[in-house]
């Protein structure tokens, strides 16, 4: 294996770029590396393809695939790590570096779209014919810098040296059609390798081009510009992802962007459902699942019907019947501005035939509302299309035959709350189906020493398909030798990210600080500003108090704001501000000390996860649906700083609580609380709070008269404080407080760490994915035999 590799890679080399080994950049290094271990698997890629389409198939539709880097994930599943590191090693090139060179694919935002990664991945890994549908955006998520504090931002260019990790194919090229517009949607395979497995499943990407590229006659006649207009035109659509997580934004280019998405991908799956099985639709949920992530793609479900309808002559009824048998909905959010409704009118401009169906629709809709007895308020609530928008939970709802959640208590929610309605109509609907991370990427390849150990341990290495086997190391807990080792192996990941902080930010980090760490999209939510005035509320004191008793403690953040979100952005700026003046201060003899990293993105991340020792997940109660930072945090041993929300509450139950460290208001308190909370008494009544709060209009910082500082002073004061930050303000302050009493205590804290990492095993994507398999797709687990 290890010669043909670099035979192939000589050959790549010399054919791409006309250098050889010697002579070649670490781009060129990954490029031709990527391109021979892309020559070793299409044999099994396109027999897994085979397989598959003899049975049932389900299908992933989403806005965003938050990937990351490919090469060491895929030398991990392909068992080639160890021979590919020892091959460059002869050839004195440290593998390292080579994956260092790799563009991280950040075609998504956030949570979102890395559990649709996390999915692709567990999947094949599970043996699971799932494919994974979305667009290949030329510009990923925006690349973040800080300026005097400031965020500032910049195009992601992550295809400017290529993407050997895919293959274009043009013969599967579809037309999408728009009122003034048809384009191409040329399809971008990239093979999903499955962990010590032959399935190679597909996760396949549309690209949008203009249906000519090039307009000759005007060209000819001296009309340049107009020439290359329409490319132009259809460039846009897959041009750029839209930067904003959790928040709903009416652009016209983004409603393109979805129906570019959806209708490519019902056409492809329509196209092979003919093919394999001929013009017969009836029996289309026999061999299909198509999974809606969030409402994004909601429109495939009017896409289908108009196919069927239109294109096949089925009768509408007879269509919106079939329609019903395949869709299914997962609901990310319960934040009202996520809530994805579209103006009618714009639906009408881009594609009227749609904004027919939707409405018929939502006519039938009414129609079986009315013969169950729904009076006409009732009905009301349900509509789909209401006030001149179309609303596309609803739409999801009412079609489609699951709806599920992403953690218990976010399905509790929704079934109890936010969708009681929906419930009562239609109970056998509702699902949970907690998130997971796929135990590959966020331990096997992020932190080998400790993946090493755990092999050690367990005798093989079957637990990286099994995560549930990591229960058994909690027979260890009390060998003092083990928990020294598992100690170590944290402090070396620390140490490996303290030389990586200092490369990449200039900041000096001592490894035998705490590592507490808040790495997640900036947003008010998620409460980073909390932590921020707790941490200037702790330096406060340590001015005041030059013997308060805490270990040294390390403040790491990580977030992209939302390049429109003023307030996010202002908390970055604050957070920054905080962290010079922290950092400056020599009086305090470097007890705590602040970073705020740069860029945050999935090639970071998996430095940052197993050197923490603290996991920060603070929102408030209610509002985070899930989260899947707190799981990859707990794999990689560190316990849970937070909120009874999302998957902490799981976290919690799975490890104890008595091995994290919970504080805040409850869901049940906040409802409780509801419209008799005062921000302004605790405001009044802590000094502390009072303190740190003032600070942000008393001349402590400087924003660059921005008025930022003084917009978040008013968002907790002025406009009461939505997200509760002061109320569970000396809640955190005590927590933080046990966090060092903890720590003081090495033999208890390592016990804590070991059993956090021991209780994973539930967190696991793969168990996720086997969920959706069994009891929403209806689909087998299909080893590729061929
Ligand atoms: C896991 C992950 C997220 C999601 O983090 P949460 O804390 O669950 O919001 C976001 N971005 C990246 C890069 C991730 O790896």
């Amino acid at each position: 294996m290890k010669n043909e590799l670099k035979v192939s890679m000589e050959r790549q080399l010399k054919i791409k770029y006309g250098v050889s080994i010697e002579e070649a950049s670490k781009g060129e290094i990954f490029s031709s590396l990527s391109s021979a271990l892309m020559e070793t698997i299409i044999d099994n890629w396109n027999n897994t393809n085979k397989i598959y389409s003899k049975g049932k198939q389900a299908y992933y539709l989403s806005a965003e695939y938050l990937m990351g880097r490919a090469l060491g994930n895929n030398l991990i599943n392909l068992g080639l790590y160890e021979e590919v590191s020892d091959l460059l090693k002869e050839l004195n090139i440290d593998i390292n570096e080579i994956e260092e060179a790799e563009e991280d694919a950040a075609l998504g935002n956030g949570g979102l779209g890395r559990l649709a990664a996390c999915f692709m991945d567990s999947a094949a890994a599970m043996e699971v014919p799932l494919r994974g549908y979305g667009i290949r955006y030329s510009n990923g998520l925006f690349k973040q810098y800080f300026k005097d504090g400031f965020q500032e931002e910049c195009a992601d260019n992550w295809l400017t040296y290529g993407d050997p990790w895919s293959i274009r194919r043009e013969r599967e090229t579809v037309k999408v059609k728009f009122k003034d517009m048809e384009v191409k949607a040329v399809p971008y395979d990239t093979p999903i390798i499955g962990y010590d497995s032959k399935n190679i499943n597909t996760l396949r990407l549309w690209k949008c081009e203009a249906l000519e590229s090039f307009d000759f006659h005007a060209f000819n006649s001296g009309k340049y510009a107009k020439a290359v207009e329409l490319k132009n035109k259809a460039d846009d659509i897959s041009r750029v992802l839209y930067p904003n997580d959790d928040m709903r934004q009416g652009k016209l280019l983004r409603l393109k962007q979805q129906y570019f998405l959806v209708s490519a991908s019902v056409q492809d799956i329509i196209r092979s459902h003919v093919k394999l099985h001929g013009e017969n639709f009836e029996n289309l949920s026999e061999y299909h699942a198509i999974q809606l992530n969030d409402t994004h793609p909601v429109l495939a479900i009017p896409e289908l019907i108009r196919i069927l309808v239109d294109d096949y002559k089925l009768k509408f009824d007879n269509a919106l019947k079939i329609a019903k048998g395949v869709f299914a909905y997962t609901n990310h959010t319960i934040l009202a501005e996520a809530l994805e409704k579209w103006d009618n009118k714009l639906i009408v401009a881009l594609f009227p035939r749609i904004m027919q169906i939707i409405k018929m629709i939502d006519t039938r809709f009414i129609n079986e509302l009315k013969r169950k007895g729904y009076s006409k308020e009732e009905i009301e609530e349900f509509r789909i299309v209401k006030d001149g928008v179309s609303r596309m939970a609803n739409l999801a709802i009412a079609v489609g035959f699951a709806v599920n959640g992403v953690a218990k208590l976010h399905t509790d929610i929704l079934k109890d709350i936010e969708l009681n309605n929906w419930y009562k109509l239609y109970p056998e609907k509702f699902q949970n189906k907690t998130n997971g991370i796929t135990p590959r990427r966020w331990l096997r390849l992020c932190n080998r020493e400790l993946s090493h150990f755990i092999t050690e341990l367990l005798g093989d290495e079957s637990w990286v398909k099994d995560l549930s086997k990591l229960k058994e190391l909690e027979k260890f807990i009390n060998e003092e030798e083990i928990l020294k080792k598992f100690m170590m192996i944290k402090h070396t990941k620390k140490e490996q990210l303290a030389k990586y902080i200092k490369e990449t930010e200039g900041v000096e980090l001592d490894p035998s600080s705490i590592f507490d760490i808040q790495i997640k999209r900036l947003h008010e939510y998620k409460r980073q500003l909390l932590n921020t005035l707790y941490v200037l509320d702790l330096y406060f004191r340590l001015k005041e108090d030059k013997n308060l008793d805490i270990p040294k403690t390390t403040f790491i953040y990580g977030a992209k704001a939302f390049p429109g979100y003023r307030r996010a952005k202002a908390i970055v700026k604050f957070t920054n501000e905080v962290a010079k003046l922290i950092n400056n201060d020599k009086e305090i003899d470097g007890k705590i000390k602040v970073v705020f990293v740069e860029n945050y993105r999935v090639s970071y991340a998996e430095k940052l996860f197993p050197a923490a020792d603290l996991s920060k997940q603070i929102s408030t109660a209610g509002k985070e649906a899930s989260g899947t930072g707190n799981m990859k945090f707990m794999l990689n041993g560190a316990p849970t700083f937070g909120t009874m929300d999302g998957a902490n509450v799981e976290i919690v139950r799975e490890s104890g609580e008595e091995n994290n460290f919970i504080f805040g208001l409850t869901v049940e308190e906040i409802e409780e609380m509801r419209g008799n909370y005062n921000s302004k008494e605790y405001y009044e009544n802590n000094a502390s709070i009072k303190r740190v709060v003032d600070s942000l209009i008393d001349g402590t910082f400087d924003d660059g008269n921005t008025g930022l500082f003084e917009d978040l002073y008013n968002s907790l004061i002025e406009e009461g404080d939505g997200y509760l930050l002061l109320a569970d303000f000396e809640s955190f302050k005590k927590a933080e407080d046990r966090v060092f009493e903890a720590y003081k205590d090495e033999k208890r804290w390592a016990k804590m760490a070991f059993k956090n990492m021991c209780n994973a095993g539930m967190f696991s994507s793969d168990r996720t994915i086997l969920e959706y398999s069994k009891e929403i797709w209806n689909i087998k687990q299909t080893k590729n035999t061929l």
